[in-house]
C-alpha cells in the first residue's frame, strides 16, 4: 500500500517528467539554471539570467507541434481545439520572441523529443551559448 506522500510523488513526477528529464539533461551537460525563472517574461521552464539564455518544455498536443504524431485535432469540437492550440501557439511565438528581444537565445524542446535524448542533446548545444553554465 503507498502512503500518500508516495501517491503525491507519483503524481508529481508524472506532471513534471519532461521538464525534469530536460533539466537533468542540461545539468548533465554541465548548465545551471534555476528551475523557474518567474521574473522573465514568458516564465521560461528553464532559464540562466547571466548566461542569457532560457528553454521552454512544450507537450507536443497543446503547444501544437507541427507534423508531429503526438499533435492531432480530436473529431470531435475540432474547430474549438485548432483556435486553442493556434491561441497557444502564438502566445509561445510572443514568449519566444520577448526574450530574444531582451538578449536571450531561446530553445524550445518538445516532448517528442525527449524520446532520442542524444539528437536533443546535440541541438540544445547548438543553440544554447557555449560554456552555458554561466
Ligand atoms: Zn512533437
Amino acid at each position: 500500500v503507498l502512503t500518500t506522500s508516495e501517491r503525491m510523488r507519483g503524481i508529481r513526477q508524472r506532471d513534471t517528467a519532461p521538464e525534469v528529464t530536460v533539466r537533468r539533461l542540461l545539468h548533465h551537460l554541465g548548465y545551471r539554471f534555476r528551475v523557474c525563472a518567474k521574473t522573465l517574461p514568458g516564465r521560461p521552464d528553464i532559464a540562466n539570467q547571466r548566461g542569457r539564455w532560457a528553454v521552454f518544455v512544450h507537450g507536443c498536443f497543446w503547444h501544437g507541434h507541427i507534423g508531429c504524431r503526438l499533435y492531432t485535432v480530436p473529431k470531435t469540437n475540432s474547430a474549438f481545439w485548432k483556435d486553442k492550440i493556434v491561441a497557444n501557439r502564438e502566445r509561445d511565438r510572443r514568449k519566444e520572441s520577448q526574450l530574444r528581444n531582451l538578449g536571450y537565445r531561446v530553445a524550445i524542446v518538445w516532448q517528442c523529443e525527449l524520446s532520442e535524448p542524444e539528437v536533443l542533446l546535440r541541438r540544445l548545444l547548438r543553440v544554447l551559448p557555449k560554456g552555458g553554465e554561466g
